[in-house]
């Protein structure tokens, strides 16, 4: 007798941890959901990522994205885009036309729009998949309507940083806020390009899976939104949480540097509430070394102590003295291993980017947050963190006492713990996992059925 096949999924992330991470979660919810999962990515990615979890029952798959060297990450937008775009389209229009394969559906990560195009060509349904809050996706999709309300030019420039965009069913987002506003004017251009780029090949998609929760100022526009057939919004996060409730869960976090351990035996031994952890993610890069040497020094002045994820190069910036100086006050790590950072007890605050997986990690575990957001969604991020929310404050720079307000704010605010609770058994707690039973029932039945 023939055994039936599982309905395979092909998942194809944006090369960088924010959003390997999550899709790798979002697999493994899929595998123990009765799905045969199958994650492609750069052949850099791929030696990280795959050994760790071979047992799992994901396959993983290698894509060339032409770099010399296999072994470096990606690491420049641009750069990456181009590979996206040029190299990696015909290695997956192979696989999808190789009738063996049998894939049911392609889940494309949206910043990889490019896949979206591969599937229509060869026919396979296929899903977004969004890995932030839904509300930076807003965003993109208002781009014809900012244009023609004339808050941004043609070619995405606001005309006033300040200005309110009054997005339907959103809190009050600014101009300056815009997903595309990174670098310099030429690279906003180019970025604006890509979102609209992306904006036109979303039109073809089924679903687009949102790595985020419902909050209660998206609900009542999601349940009108659904009544419009094409993409549907599902909702399928905060991915590492429902990752870590599915049967099958990753054996080792899917990191592309290896955790430095040392400081959780630290940790243990400072004072509930006191130590300060800082980490602006996996792309330090637009913080810059003039910043981080500045924030250095605030640090050593608060006297506070601390943990601070800094990769090595990062590190040769520091003041001169300044490790030796503060190696009673702190510790300096390359990578953290962070969602165990985040869940000690002896953490008081988490100085953040607002990167959205990050945001997630410190809502599960009631950290409070001290906000400097830099690039991409973490400006969308931080205003809800800080205006809607209410769990953190916004800091603008670095300075001695810009730092130690902030802390103090944030460690001292009672209310704000109280309120960390509430979000967290929001978008933590059974809500989120009926989301993902509703998404996984009408995959089942539109792509099975
Ligand atoms: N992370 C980590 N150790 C570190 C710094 C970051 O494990 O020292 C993880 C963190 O837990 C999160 C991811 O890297 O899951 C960063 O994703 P996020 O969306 O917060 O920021 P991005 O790197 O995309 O800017």
């Amino acid at each position: 007798m023939k055994v039936p096949q599982k309905p395979k999924i092909i998942f194809i992330p944006y090369p960088a941890q924010g959003h390997v991470t999550p899709i790798l979660h979002l697999a493994s919810a899929f595998l123990s959901r009765g799905f045969s999962p199958v994650v492609m990515t750069p052949e850099s990615i791929h030696r990280r990522i795959s050994t760790t979890n071979e047992d799992l029952g994901i396959t993983f798959l290698a894509l060339s994205d032409g770099q010399e060297r296999p072994d470096a990450l990606p690491s420049d937008f641009f750069s990456i885009e181009r590979s996206m775009e040029n190299i990696m389209p015909s290695q997956l229009e192979r696989f999808l036309l190789d009738e063996d394969a049998g894939v049911a559906c392609v889940v494309v990560d949206l910043l990889a729009s490019w896949a979206i195009r591969v599937a229509d060509r060869c026919g396979v349904p296929a899903a977004g998949f969004w890995p932030v809050m839904l509300a930076a996706y807003r965003m993109i999709e208002s781009i014809p309507e900012l244009v023609r309300t004339g808050i941004v030019s043609r070619k995405g420039c606001p005309r006033q940083p300040e200005r309110p965009l009054l997005l339907p069913e959103q809190p009050l987002l600014y101009a300056g806020d815009l997903l595309w506003l990174i670098g310099t004017p030429t690279a906003q251009k180019r970025r604006f390009k890509f979102w609209q780029r992306t904006l036109e090949r979303v039109k073809s998609l089924r679903w687009i899976l949102v790595n985020s929760f419902k909050d209660e100022y998206e609900r009542e526009f999601i349940i009108k939104d659904n009544n419009n057939p094409n993409p549907k919004i599902l909702y399928v996060g905060p991915s590492h949480n429902q990752a870590a409730t599915s049967d099958k869960t990753l054996t080792k976090n899917p990191s592309f540097w290896e955790e430095d351990r040392s400081c959780l035996g630290w940790l243990q031994e400072q004072k509930p509430n006191s130590v300060i952890y800082i980490s602006f993610g996996s792309w330090v890069s637009p913080i810059g070394e003039s910043k981080i040497r500045t924030l250095a020094l605030a640090l050593e002045a608060s006297g506070r102590p601390f943990i601070w994820a800094l990769n090595r190069v990062w590190q040769e910036g520091l003041p001169p003295g300044f490790v030796h100086r503060v190696k009673n006050q702190g510790r300096i790590v390359p990578w953290a291993p962070q969602i165990e950072v985040l869940k000690n007890d002896s953490v008081g605050c988490y100085l953040t980017h607002c990167g959205w997986n990050s945001t997630m990690e410190a809502v599960a575990s009631c950290r409070r947050l001290v906000c400097y957001p830099v690039a991409g969604d973490q400006f969308v991020n931080s205003r809800y963190i800080v205006d809607v929310w209410k769990i953190g404050v916004r800091i603008s720079g670095f300075g001695e006492k810009e730092v130690e307000d902030g802390l103090r704010k944030v460690m001292e605010d009672e209310e704000m713990g109280e309120r960390l609770k509430k979000l967290r058994d929001k978008a933590m707690g059974n809500e989120a996992r009926l989301c993902l039973d509703n998404t996984f029932t009408i995959f089942k039945d539109d792509i099975c059925g």
